[in-house]
């Protein structure tokens, strides 16, 4: 069992905070959604109300290892210091002399939010210099940044193993969420995939055999799959390299009795546009055509699995939900979700995007704040940055 929050005596101790402040920000640098600062502030309030000082890091978009003002966290600064009434300061950097001092000048209940550590490619890397720098900011360590816990990064990895260390709040209520439905599900266990990381996502895909009774295939994922099959996929998105794993995937859960469910008929488009029309194709898509969302015969067959799952994991949206006339697959799943009585996790971006826009997510045992780290930790693997945190 890792520490949790609630195992370490934080009482007089500088804290060093591992978050996922990666929040949109439009052009004028304002955040657009606060969604992921609010879930965060349950940890935050806990440790300063039990006497720690806060340093506080996160990452903001992909700077690729610059500068770049764009993605800086000040807006959250700004953000942050309303919320915890004016206790937060703001560093320029996130390793270095003037940052420590920062650091060390910290009183207990005060915050310093770090800038962006994105902006040293030795972040990325998980350069072990860069995150002893980090180490030398705190006496303790706790990770809370669930987003990001499947990538080994200086300041989610490289970092836990210089300093005691524990899971904050956000990311103790993910893998206990989580883990409870996966490692004891009620059956039937229905797993929705869709999205369009098809090479990322495919050999997850994998482990979902040995997990999972059901497994609805959509969006962009569905057509390496559909041209294992033999189907002819027209100029819709395909990873011709996975076609032989999706063959593998497709014969291991024939074999395993685990049944998978592909479209059978598809809105497709000729164009890839925001106002591109449908045409709705059965079976075979022609050449020039591409799939964008999953028809209505394949809604209705999904919807069918849905009714009769008892545990349900959806990852990744059935269609191009961006584009209007291509949004009916994933909010009519959406719905479906939102009405279902059992438990249900739903993770990645695009997934909550969706599920939030159709209705109310108050009765949905789990919505997930990660997307890669969530199918991960749903396909049955662990997440190093879980990994490295101190045993109890
Ligand atoms: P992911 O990050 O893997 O969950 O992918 C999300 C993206 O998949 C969204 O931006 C969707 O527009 C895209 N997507 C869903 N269905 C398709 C499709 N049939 N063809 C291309 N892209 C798709």
């Amino acid at each position: 069992m890792k520490q949790t929050i609630k195992d370490i005596d934080v009482n007089g101790k500088r804290v060093l905070l591992r978050v996922d402040f990666n929040v949109p920000l439009d052009e004028n640098g304002v955040i657009t959604d606060a969604t992921r600062i609010n879930m965060e502030l349950p940890t935050i309030k806990y440790l300063l109300m039990h006497n720690a000082s806060l340093v506080i890091c996160s990452h903001l978009g992909r700077p690729d290892g610059e500068v770049n003002k764009k993605y800086s966290l000040f807006p959250v600064a700004k953000y942050l210091v309303k919320e915890l009434v004016g206790r937060v300061f703001f560093a320029n950097d996130c390793i270095g002399e003037d940052v420590e001092n920062k650091a060390k000048s910290l009183k207990p209940g005060e915050v310093l939010l770090l800038e962006n550590v994105r902006f040293h490619k030795e972040e990325e890397e998980n350069d072990p210099v860069f995150a002893s720098k980090l180490a030398k900011l705190a006496d303790i360590y706790i990770n809370d940044a669930f987003g990001t816990a499947h990538r080994k990064h200086a300041s989610t990895y490289g970092v836990a193993k210089l300093l005691p260390s524990a899971v904050g709040f956000l990311m103790g209520k993910e893998i206990t969420a989580i883990k409870g439905v996966i490692d004891n599900p009620e059956r039937p266990l229905v797993a929705i995939l869709g999205g369009a990381k098809v090479s990322d996502k495919i050999p997850l895909l994998n482990n979902f055999v040995n997990k999972c009774d059901t497994l609805l295939i959509g969006g962009g994922m569905a057509f390496t799959f559909l041209k294992a099959n033999g189907v002819k996929v027209g100029s819709s998105l395909v990873d011709d390299e996975k076609i032989e794993v999706a063959k593998e995937i497709l014969a291991k859960a024939k074999e395993r009795g685990v049944k998978v469910v592909l479209p059978v008929d598809y809105l497709c488009s000729k164009e890839f546009s925001p106002n591109a029309k449908g045409v709705r194709v059965k079976g075979d898509i022609p050449e020039g055509l591409q799939g964008l969302d999953i028809g209505k015969t394949t809604i209705k067959i999904f919807l069918k699995e849905i009714k009769n799952a008892n545990s349900i994991i959806w990852n990744g949206p059935l269609g191009v939900f961006e584009f209007k006339g291509f949004a009916k697959g994933t909010t009519e799943i959406a719905k479906a979700i939102i009405k279902f009585k059992g438990k249900a996790i739903v993770g990645g971006g695009d997934s909550v995007a969706a599920i939030n826009k159709v209705g109310d997510t108050a009765s949905i045992y789990h919505v997930s704040s990660g997307g890669g780290a969530s199918l991960k930790l749903m396909s049955g693997e662990s997440l190093p940055c879980v990994e490295i945190i101190s045993n109890k």
